[in-house]
């Protein structure tokens, strides 16, 4: 095993100081009279795919924020696109928002629960004279959008009569139409510099079967059309989203004023990206089906349920959240960061036990054939609360290869011949020789212990510098254990790519690798989602798929400083 790559990246970092952006506005807006309770935010998630750490950012700002004034935070699936939609995301997607820690206000909401009203209101707009149904194809209509610098160009069908429009909105409502014939578009500025305000589409034929309302509809909602007024409906006053919206923003503030109804205000923030992965549901989808992952919760994933069958614990997600911020400013994130929260709170709760991950036999000499002294050993010697377990010794041990060299370099503090080191919690331990098969492998260390130096020292306070984990070869049990490393081989794994090439050209080929695990016997008690720390190895979690013969152990993170958290003892 590597010991380098166990000591992964470590990265410190402050929390952030003061308030964000969005937080400061909240204050000012309560300094003015703003009642603290009626805060109302959402977290309004598209079923079309698991949620990834991205939206723990957005989960994190909107229930955060709704928890921390006293208001409330809805939950509300945008679910205006019958096709890619499924109910198995949905279900996915409240199990993650509770895991994270959060409980949103009533019932979960559906954009779909106000269809009826959507329509209604699209009915009022085209009345006023606001709203007309087009007959151009969906190509037409894009090429007389305009570009940035040039307008566009007014549909031959936008002075269509009132009354006309309407009957052409109920008859695509009744499902004269095929798909694509006729879209609803609001009538506001072919010339807008906002390219959004160009007539944007509202309502479009889609024939199609919808997870909650059936065959009810043939037409949808557009986002833009949808999302306002879902918000509006739910007295929504922060509605926070990411930073790609901000041009929909105006169109958001027309639909509302227009028709008069409740006046949500959007605010936008910077969405968060991370190096070494990719935070888009569409590439996720994409690793999942073809494969390349073992499925939306495999452990490399960033999405919420990877990283929960990972060991990833909710408060480090949190307070990883926390330490990244708000902000406008669109950035990268290190993954590290990520590392670096998980280990610290798994340092806090993790109970230490030993495991052995690629073995070298150790026998004892001067220990009897038969013996076996149980060592009473704490879980976490930083909380005595944890307890202990008992740990068998005898006289043939695993101890790591690694831990091991016959030529060693002169800071080489572990064991070598004719060197002691200390064996965790156990006694000091010298080697005398090698064994060796015929190729000149090394088949087993034969050794020496000191029996005066049980519980770690010796009455004549002499001192070893190494200290290793072991287990007893006759009571290992043994588990699998997959050692994880980062998904992509480059910080961005869309950069550089070359024609015809997509993100997955770099996938790293290493990402998952399985190893044997001998464990002290204690471990085979630790059930699915347990996480334990493997001393000197890393932070693990049992996975779902274990049964009660053979454990499967999932590398969360490697530990921060392999050799400063054993020193002496
Ligand atoms: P994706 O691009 O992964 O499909 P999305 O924005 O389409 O993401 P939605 O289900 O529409 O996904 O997102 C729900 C909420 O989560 C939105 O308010 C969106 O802004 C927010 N969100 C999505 N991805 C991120 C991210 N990477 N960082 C912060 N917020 C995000
Ligand atoms: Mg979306």
């Amino acid at each position: 095993m590597n010991m380098e790559a166990a000591n992964a990246a470590d990265k410190p970092a402050e929390k952030t100081v003061g308030k964000d952006f969005i937080r400061n506005k909240i204050d000012l807006a309560i300094k003015d009279g703003l009642d603290p309770q009626s805060i109302q935010t959402r977290f309004p998630p598209e079923p079309n795919g698991y949620l990834h750490i991205g939206h723990a950012k957005s989960i994190c700002l909107n229930f955060g924020i709704a928890k921390e004034y006293g208001g409330k935070c809805n939950l509300r699936f945008d679910d205006t696109n019958p096709v890619k939609e499924d109910t198995e995301y949905v279900d996915a997607i409240q199990e993650d928002v509770r895991w994270l820690g959060f409980e949103w206000n009533g019932e979960a909401r559906y954009a779909s629960d106000y269809f009826e009203r959507l329509y209604e209101l699209a009915e009022q707009l085209i009345s006023m004279g606001k709203a007309y149904v087009d007959s151009q194809s969906a190509e037409e209509i894009q090429a007389t959008r305009g570009t940035l610098t040039e307008p566009g160009k007014d549909s031959p069908y936008r002075e269509r009569a009132v009354a006309e429009s309407l009957d052409l909105f109920r008859r695509m409502k009744a499902g004269e139409f095929p798909d694509g014939a006729l879209v609803l578009r609001a009538k506001i500025d072919m010339a807008s510099p906002n390219v959004v305000m160009r007539d944007p589409v509202l309502y479009r034929i889609r024939h199609a079967h919808h997870h909650r309302t059936g065959d009810k509809w043939c037409i949808y909602p557009m986002y833009d059309f949808t999302h306002c007024i879902s918000d509006s409906t739910e007295h929504v006053n922060y509605s926070l989203c990411s930073l790609e919206f901000e041009n929909n923003r105006e169109l958001y503030d027309w639909v509302l004023r227009t028709l008069g109804l409740f006046p949500s205000q959007q605010t936008e923030f910077a969405r968060l990206n991370m190096n070494g992965t990719l935070l888009s549901k569409r590439k996720l989808i994409q690793l999942v089906t073809q494969k390349h992952v073992a499925g939306w919760d495999d452990p490399r994933l960033p999405t919420i349920c990877g990283l929960r069958r990972r060991g990833y614990t909710p408060e480090a997600i949190r307070d990883f959240c926390e330490r990244i911020g708000v902000s406008r400013a669109n950035s990268r994130v290190e993954y590290s960061l990520l590392e670096f929260c998980v280990r610290e709170h798994l340092n806090k709760i993790a109970p230490r036990l030993m495991a052995v991950l690629n073995p070298v036999k150790v026998i004892i000499e001067n220990y009897p054939e038969n013996q076996v002294d149980w060592f009473e050993m704490p879980l976490n010697p930083e909380d005595p609360d944890q307890g202990s377990r008992k740990v068998p010794f005898c006289r043939e041990l695993l101890i790591e290869r690694d831990d091991f060299m016959e030529n060693p370099p002169s800071k080489f503090h572990r064991l070598a011949p004719g060197k002691e080191v200390r064996l965790r919690y156990a006694y000091y331990l010298t080697c005398k020789e090698v064994q060796k098969d015929a190729n000149g492998n090394i088949v087993a260390l034969i050794c020496t212990y000191d029996p005066e130096s049980k519980g770690g020292g010796t009455p004549d306070g002499r001192k070893v510098k190494g200290t290793l984990h072991w287990v007893s070869a006759r009571h290992a049990v043994k588990a699998e254990a997959r050692l994880y490393d980062r998904l992509f081989t480059q910080d961005d794994p869309e950069e550089g790519l070359a024609e015809g090439q997509d993100f997955t050209t770099n996938l790293n080929p290493d990402s998952l690798s399985v190893a044997e695990a001998w464990m002290e016997p204690a471990l085979a008690a630790y059930k699915p989602g347990d996480r334990v720390q493997f001393e000197r190895l890393g932070y693990f979690s049992v996975d779902p798929d274990s049964t009660a013969e053979r454990k499967i152990f999932n590398r969360i993170v490697g530990l921060k400083d392999t050799w400063a958290k054993i020193a002496a003892k």
